[in-house]
């Protein structure tokens, strides 16, 4: 089948002096994984060779049983420079794509994942840009998206309310047991990390974000949040992404 679909390219190796296998976000086709042959030549119809973060227009044919398709056509129709000028910005670009790109599966379509990574990627080019909410706020979304966002509102142990803000005695997150622990539940899990009242505020907050309010997330609480989502992913994946110690500052959750 042959498909025209706006893209973002998530992941480029070489094949070959001129060739090189590109993975993309397409909007409707999910994750596909792309021969592009030629493209390293300075003619090529794509322009020269894929980069990560390409955004465009692409047309390409493969089958949905998965294996490498082809790439016909690629026309860049979004510049990423003013993201590439500085490293803040483009480290953040970069661990968005790559968490996309281990977190979706070949050929799964997630077009809200898709609309989500094109807006942040613009968002993160705006000289305005609050980059630590971005990328929170991205973390969550994508996590809600593949069901594994977990249970945040009360605690996975007990049931308890008590893992809210008003808890009192703070919270714990277990990434194995899907969500919050309350203070007493916490302590007993084989796998857990402290959550302090400042990251419980703000999951609240990307909460009420995502049901279209409009919430400020200062950088302090969203460096939290993205290290406790950080953590959750590292361990739903097995591994630690890339670009992990590049965003992920030194703040615990
Ligand atoms: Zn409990």
């Amino acid at each position: 089948m042959r498909y025209r679909q706006p893209a973002i390219c998530l992941r480029v190796s070489d094949y070959s002096e001129t060739s090189q296998v590109v993975a993309f976000l397409t909007r409707s086709e999910g994750v596909v994984r792309l021969l592009a042959k030629g493209t390293k030549r300075a003619k090529s119809k794509s322009g020269g060779a894929i980069d990560l973060l390409s955004e465009g227009e692409l047309v390409f044919t493969h089958s949905r049983s998965g294996g490498l398709g082809t790439l016909m056509e690629f026309s860049e129709t979004v510049s990423h420079t003013p993201l590439r000028r500085q490293s803040a910005r483009l480290n953040s670009a970069l661990y968005l794509i790559e968490l996309a790109g281990e977190m979706l599966a070949q050929d799964d379509p997630h077009p809200e994942v898709f609309d989500l990574l094109h807006n942040a990627l613009a968002r993160l080019a705006q000289d305005d840009a609050p980059i630590p909410a971005v990328v929170a706020y991205f973390q969550w979304r994508l996590l809600r998206n593949v069901g594994l966002l977990g249970e945040l509102d009360r605690c996975v142990g007990c049931g308890s309310a008590a893992t809210g803000a008003g808890g009192g005695r703070g919270a714990w997150f277990s990434s194995t047991r899907g969500g919050m622990l309350c203070a007493s539940c916490g302590g007993r899990a084989d796998e857990s990390v402290r959550v302090t009242g400042k990251t419980v505020t703000a999951l609240a907050a990307l909460a009420a974000a995502e049901t279209g309010k409009k919430v400020a997330l200062p950088d302090d609480q969203a460096e939290r949040v993205k290290a406790l989502l950080s953590y959750h992913i590292t361990y739903q994946l097995g591994k630690c992404l890339k670009l992990t110690k590049h965003v992920i500052g030194p703040k615990r959750p």
